[in-house]
């Protein structure tokens, strides 16, 4: 069996409010044979070839080809999400990651011959590229397709098998079954196990090999403290709180429309969403009064839209009640701190579709502009000069993503590399998350590790260095016994070696009087 559950959590539709389905945490027995299910058939994974891995995950590809409208369905189901949302950064990019890493993997997983220094002349180095053994993949609820299927298979690519514990928000329960039904996936190679943030506390503790985790900074700091206790591994995806900057020689329509795209498809709910938006003052007043006029005439999944079927909807409705109320929180807070409504802020009532929403004159006071927001939010704030906005980008606990817009470029790499964040764009927003052959990830709270690109496959493996010698007559210079006459030679070379010039001839007379000791001498 792939999926497990019983009952207990309801799992809701965010647009009706349907009890869509129950799920429960699995029994202790359960999660047992779950492990030992993972190691076992983990080492058929391992013995696999990578083409045959490769052409399991091509099933991956086939399967969402062909399901495409049926897997939009629960996801917009469970989500709430608009149908264009769920189809270009869920389904659409599953099928680009998978595409990219048919062709990534063979380069990245094979073994490596590696240089040796001078001094280990005769000798080889390699390294072995191997899987750790059984991965814990812990998602959250925004992309719950994507954020399960993705990292999932590059671990599976690397030869280990997958334990993933989706958001118990939107667990795609149906979706999961649908797929282990009718993709012939190697059966047990990636394992669904539904349920709640206890059933992920206790998969953590059962000691998987590596745990990559992509959730709350909250969360991450929980599960780190579990896997130091066993020394587990882990890679940590977590928060942001995304500036953008925008300079005064853009062009104000092109920018205003990324901007507000940047910060509202998928309601916001992005970890490298746009949520504090830095204007230069010459254009500040006419990009602003765009950036507003355009975010009014975005239309929301409501009222009376279905979103199941409506793709002329921009805006879908949010996912969480409890986020909701984070998004109504920070958005009050603002107001009671002096920030000015410029559009949205309103809820409909009885559901959880939030208007898109800006702020301006906003100050790093407040939440809106220092804590994680997660909705259709921008707290809009006015610089002078190319240093302030770095300040400014930089004053955050939060180092996900960042954008930069300008027709200087060399301004743009600048302030690119002087922002403190591990994904940064230039004249877009968020693309980054596009391209596959790109590494991931954080820095400050928003986590460490990188996923995707060739570092994405790798954070999956073992590295094992690997040192060959031939089997010789002659024992090694720094073997026993220690000797005067050894110590010196060694230091006739170090000397000759890295002298300011470089003596070679000195260098290859010690090392040749060193080779006829290795002849000779040995403890008898
Ligand atoms: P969350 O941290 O509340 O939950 C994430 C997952 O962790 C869920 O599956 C949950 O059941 C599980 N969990 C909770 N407590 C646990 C515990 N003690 N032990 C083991 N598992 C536990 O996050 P969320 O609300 O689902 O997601 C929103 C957050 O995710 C936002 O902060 C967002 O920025 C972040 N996020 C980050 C990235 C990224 O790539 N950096 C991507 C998407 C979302």
């Amino acid at each position: 069996m792939d999926v497990l559950t019983s009952t207990a959590i309801k799992v809701t539709n965010p647009i009706n409010g349907t009890i869509l389905y129950e799920i429960d945490d699995p029994s202790e027995k359960e999660l047992q044979d779950i492990f030992e299910r993972a190691r076992s058939v983990q080492r058929r994974i391992q013995a696999m070839s990578l083409d045959d891995r490769i052409k399991e995950v091509d099933k991956i590809l086939q399967y969402v080809m062909q399901y495409q409208d049926l897997i939009l369905d629960i996801i917009i189901a469970e989500t709430g999400k608009s149908r264009t949302d769920a189809f270009a950064a869920e389904v659409f990019e599953v099928c680009d990651v998978v595409d990219v890493y048919k062709k990534m993997a063979p380069k990245v997983l094979k073994d490596r011959n590696v240089a040796i220094p001078v001094f280990l002349m005769g000798k080889k180095a390699k390294q072995f590229i191997e899987p750790l053994g059984t991965i814990l993949v812990i998602t959250p609820w925004n992309f719950p397709f994507y954020q399960v299927i993705v990292p999932s298979l590059m671990a599976f690519l690397a030869g280990n098998a997958v334990i993933v514990k989706p958001s118990e928000v939107t667990p795609l329960k149906p979706l999961w079954e649908h797929f282990f039904a009718k993709s012939d996936f190697m059966k047990d190679a990636i394992q669904v196990v539904v349920g709640g943030k206890e059933t992920g506390a206790r998969l953590v503790d059962m000691r998987p090999d590596k745990v990559h985790f992509t959730g709350s900074v909250r969360t991450g700091k929980r599960i780190m403290e579990a896997c130091s206790k066993q020394l587990i591994a882990i890679d940590l995806e977590l928060g942001g709180k995304d500036p953008s900057i925008v300079f005064d020689d853009i062009n104000i329509d092109r920018t205003v429309n990324g901007v507000m795209w940047g910060a509202f498809t998928n309601a916001g709910q992005n970890c490298t969403g746009i949520e504090r938006l830095y204007v230069q003052e010459g254009i500040y007043n006419k990009f602003i009064d765009e950036l507003v006029d355009k975010t009014k005439k975005l239309r929301p999944s409501f009222p009376g839209r279905d979103i199941t079927t409506d793709m002329d909807c921009d805006v879908g409705s949010m996912t969480a009640p409890f986020q909701v109320k984070i998004v109504e929180d920070h958005i009050n807070d603002a107001l009671e701190k002096g920030a000015k409504l410029l559009c949205g802020g309103i809820k409909e009532p009885g559901s959880m579709h939030m208007v898109p929403t800006i702020l301006g004159e906003c100050t790093h006071d407040m939440k809106i502009a220092s804590e994680e927001t997660f909705g259709p939010t921008i707290a809009v704030m006015k610089f002078k000069t190319e240093e302030e906005a770095i300040r400014l980008a930089n004053d955050s606990p939060y180092g996900l993503g960042a954008s930069v817009w300008t027709k200087d470029m060399d301004r743009g790499y600048r302030v690119a590399r002087a922002i403190k964040c591990g994904n940064v764009c230039i004249n877009n927003h968020m693309l980054n998350e596009a391209d596959p052959y790109l590494p991931f990830g954080g820095v400050k709270d928003s986590g460490f590790g990188r996923f995707k690109g060739e570092e994405g496959l790798l954070t999956f493996c073992n590295l094992k260095s690997v040192l060959v010698d031939k089997m010789s007559d002659m024992i090694d210079p720094h073997w026993y016994p220690y000797t005067a006459t050894k110590t010196t030679l060694l230091k006739n070379l170090m000397d000759s070696w890295f002298s300011k010039s470089r003596k070679y001839i000195k260098f290859a007379v010690n090392g040749l009087k060193i080779d006829t000791i290795g002849k000779k001498e040995r403890l008898k």
